[in-house]
């Protein structure tokens, strides 16, 4: 198979500078990629740039592509073709800077003077079932980054190219393996992929120009959260880059049960023990609610499983107006073990309704 010439493939001049062979490339990646191009021929235009660049790209195979051609990757591992496999190389860099960031990676060199949103942050807080209820202003601590005071989030004084990666912001190393020897591409350790270093590095923050910081915040927590519930915070996230604003934070509430309240939404159950004459006669009780005590009278011939609503006693919504109910499960106790007297005077309750029951027109019916 007759493989074009990679010089040819980028358009550009034998000795072309490396910004000319990025720049040929970055052009036509914009114009082949398949999530922009859909004709028949644009992947194979397209990987056919991402190889030749993946090789002039890089110093050392663009020296061998130079003295022996083609030949210098027949012997190199992978490619069907017989070419050189360049299925390791990163072209995160070059892609993010083409199609905007999240493209994968985090190479940023290239981006280094855009202004980024900081990245948002999550943490989870307890709270009582009081404070999730009634709402609450909470300080809490969030690890997050801040631009460095020192250096105003700069890194330094005195910008130049890194020396490393010469403005690349990218390195590249040959790893030997049993398989070939691979030339993997990592973010330069100088600069931390900005490409550009100082003459003067910020020795707070080592040249990166931000650092991570415990902060202490107030926050304003609405009336009726609920376990799993999110809570945004506008700008309390991680610092943004180049004048970019913050992210947010992004509190999560974990609650903690009531000992006799169980909550459902905004509604709000509590679990009434009846002893059965007071099922039967109906009686009057002092219940605890979220607002206090209540008398609640309770009628006579109450059954198992009843129960009564207090309209909006219980929790209010924080997204919309209004309160929950309070249900009371009226929950009948059969006693299980009985005095002499008690066992006395439920057989001769027994008695009385035998004559009056069912059980009484069954027995006649039989006699
Ligand atoms: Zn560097
Ligand atoms: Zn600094």
């Amino acid at each position: 198979m007759n493989k074009k010439d990679y010089y040819e493939v980028l358009g550009v001049k034998k000795d072309a500078s490396q910004d000319e062979i990025k720049s040929a490339f970055r052009k036509l990646a914009k114009k082949y990629h398949p999530d922009i191009n859909h004709d028949a021929d644009a992947p194979e235009k397209f990987k056919e740039a991402e190889e030749a660049y993946s090789v002039l790209s890089d110093e050392g195979k663009r020296r061998q592509y130079d003295q022996f051609g083609h030949a210098a990757f027949q012997n190199n591992g992978g490619g069907a073709s017989g070419g050189y496999d360049f299925s390791d190389f990163d072209f995160s860099d070059i892609f993010s800077e083409i199609f905007g960031g999240g493209f994968g990676g985090n190479f940023s060199g290239g981006r280094r003077n855009r202004a980024t949103k900081g990245r948002d942050t999550l943490t989870k807080i307890k709270l009582t079932f009081k404070e999730a209820v009634f709402g609450c202003t909470k300080e809490i601590e969030v690890d997050t980054v801040e631009n460095c005071k020192y250096c105003d989030g700069e890194g330094g004084t005195g910008e130049k190219t890194c020396p490393r990666c010469h403005g690349s912001g990218v390195v590249t190393a040959e790893q030997r393996t049993i398989l070939g020897s691979f030339m993997t591409r990592t973010t330069c350790p100088d600069c931390g992929g900005k490409g550009r270093t100082y003459e003067n590095t910020c020795t707070h923050c080592h040249g990166k120009g931000k650092v991570k910081v415990t902060k202490t915040i107030e926050v304003k927590i609405p009336a009726g959260v609920d376990n799993g519930n999110q809570l945004r915070v506008p700008g309390k996230g991680e610092a943004g880059a180049n004048g970019g604003p913050n992210g947010d934070l992004y509190l999560e509430f974990i609650v903690q049960d009531h000992p006799i309240f169980d909550r459902d939404g905004k509604d709000i159950y509590l679990t009434l023990p009846l002893t059965i004459p007071e099922a039967v006669l109906g009686c009057k009780k002092d219940i605890p609610t979220l607002y206090g005590k209540v008398t609640l009278t309770i009628p006579a011939g109450t059954s198992a499983n009843d129960k009564m609503r207090l309209k909006g006693k219980g929790i209010e919504d924080p997204n919309s107006y209004g309160k929950g109910d309070m249900y009371v499960l009226l929950d009948i106790k059969v006693p299980t073990k009985l005095t002499r007297e008690q066992k006395k005077l439920y057989e001769a309750l027994g008695d009385i309704e035998n004559n009056d029951s069912w059980f009484k027109k069954i027995k006649d019916f039989l006699k």
